[in-house]
């Protein structure tokens, strides 16, 4: 790779080449799920655009707030103390009627009645369908930051709190491999992710699990039935087994009932929850957040739109959200054989 290249140059523009970009205001918004780590993007941005001499006002509660002229002035002091909040100062919220393209006509015109030159968009990909969209459709200048637990997003290595959603799980798993390991218990934990299955194979290879049920796994109830018995033989009184709240087997409770019924093994439920999307982000998503929010605003400042910031190898480049929304992101399947070998 060419670390000279240009890492802009591929993308769209809404400033015509060799022209500078008008970009006097922006308006920055939240959406989807919340993702710890969405404040510090807020704060980047703001600041960055500060700096830049452009106004930046915030769109309350994703896109309800662009319809809806939801407006919140930002400067320096607003956004201050916010870095360690997790959630979003901005709310957020889904907006389904965003689906239909007479909403986000709507939502166009709203654009241009507040004065806006260009939006931030921050969340996961449904975000990022909608503000693609709206460039198609309407020619609006949009540049998306990945904010989502779930690291789905083709195109960048990390998303803006997973690094903090998967610190959050494991620190409970800890706890509860030591009362696994004085009762001699099973465990099954079930953590987020029903569609994806990044934090459940992060957080199992992290925590020694014994397996790791994800959508796109291959593992059966069989094959952990057969790595508990192996522990058990060498002595291995307690197991932990690590589930996404997916459709494969289907909830922890229906893995346990799996367990009993086809092998009498009894295991204890604890299901991680919400948990995993509140608290602070951790120092990886900050500076992640960080770098990406500074970033858009470049890229937005040189003209170009219609990307998603993104981390690969160490650097902060920005993908089109046409290959970006093209393309699914799996998580490694090579991973949970690393498990597997390990825990054994
Ligand atoms: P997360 O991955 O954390 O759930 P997300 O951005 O994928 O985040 P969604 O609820 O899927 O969360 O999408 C957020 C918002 O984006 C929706 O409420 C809706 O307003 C808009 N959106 C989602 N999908 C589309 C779509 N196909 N067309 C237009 N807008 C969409």
């Amino acid at each position: 790779m060419n670390q000279n290249r240009d890492p802009l140059e591929h993308l769209d523009r809404f400033a015509p080449l060799g022209q500078p970009a008008i970009v006097n205001r922006i308006g920055v918004l939240t959406s989807g799920g919340d993702a710890p780590g969405m404040n510090a993007a807020i704060r980047a941005v703001v600041r960055s655009a500060l700096q830049h001499r452009m106004e930046i006002v915030g769109l309350r509660h994703g896109y309800r707030g662009l319809l809806q002229q939801e407006v919140q002035p930002l400067d320096s002091g607003s956004v201050g103390n916010l870095l360690q909040r997790g959630g979003t100062f901005l709310k957020t919220a889904r907006v389904p009627e965003f689906h239909q393209a007479q909403v986000r006509a709507r939502a166009a015109q709203s654009f241009r009645e507040l004065k806006l030159d260009a939006l931030v968009c921050i969340g996961g990909d449904g975000t990022f369908t909608g503000a693609h969209l709206l460039w198609l459709e309407h020619r609006v200048p949009v540049i998306g930051i990945p904010a989502t637990i779930d690291n789905d997003l083709y195109g960048t290595e990390s998303t803006i709190g997973f690094d903090s959603a998967v610190n959050t799980a494991v620190q409970a798993i800890d706890r509860i491999r030591d009362t696994a390991d004085s009762h001699e218990r099973l465990f099954i934990v079930e953590v987020m992710g029903r569609d994806s299955g990044f934090i459940a194979l992060e957080t199992g290879l992290a925590c020694g699990a014994e397996e790791i049920f994800f959508s796109d796994s291959a593992v059966t109830v069989d094959q952990a039935i057969d790595h508990i018995r192996r522990g058990q033989k060498r002595g291995k009184l307690s197991s932990i087994l690590i589930t996404a709240e997916g459709r494969k087997p289907g909830r922890a409770y229906d893995l346990a009932d799996q367990l009993q019924k086809k092998a009498g093994l009894e295991a204890k439920v604890c299901i991680l929850g919400h948990t995993q999307r509140g608290g602070a982000p951790s120092a990886f998503d900050r500076v992640l957040a960080a770098r990406m929010g500074a970033s858009a605003v470049e890229a937005l400042k040189r003209g170009y739109c219609d990307a998603m910031m993104s981390w690969t190898r160490g650097r902060i480049e920005a993908v089109s959200l046409t290959q970006v929304l093209a393309h699914r992101k799996k998580p490694p399947e090579e991973w949970v054989k690393l498990a597997q070998t390990l825990s054994s």
